[in-house]
């Protein structure tokens, strides 16, 4: 998948995601896709870089046991200072 900045006819940009630009110019010269502001079909591509949905996600820092409770800092498995 693939996600365009778009734009239409009267400025509004907007976000859309395609499987390739293939289908990107597909359903643009089609008028599938539509302003989500004011249902222009006249859209094109707002100049900016396209962003890659990998399907993988961003790292996580180590915590140090491993429950998301140590990423807010109070780890359970840490002891405390008693
Ligand atoms: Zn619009």
């Amino acid at each position: 998948m693939i996600v365009f900045d778009l734009q239409c006819n009267n400025g509004h940009k907007f976000e859309e995601w395609f499987a390739s630009n293939t289908e990107y110019e597909a359903k643009t010269d089609a008028h599938e896709v539509r302003c989500p502001d004011c249902g222009d079909t006249h859209v094109v591509k707002a100049l900016s870089a396209p962003r890659i949905n990998s399907g993988a996600s961003a790292p996580m820092p180590a915590a140090p046991c491993g429950l998301p409770a140590c990423m807010s800092g109070g780890c359970a498995m840490m002891g405390g200072d008693s």
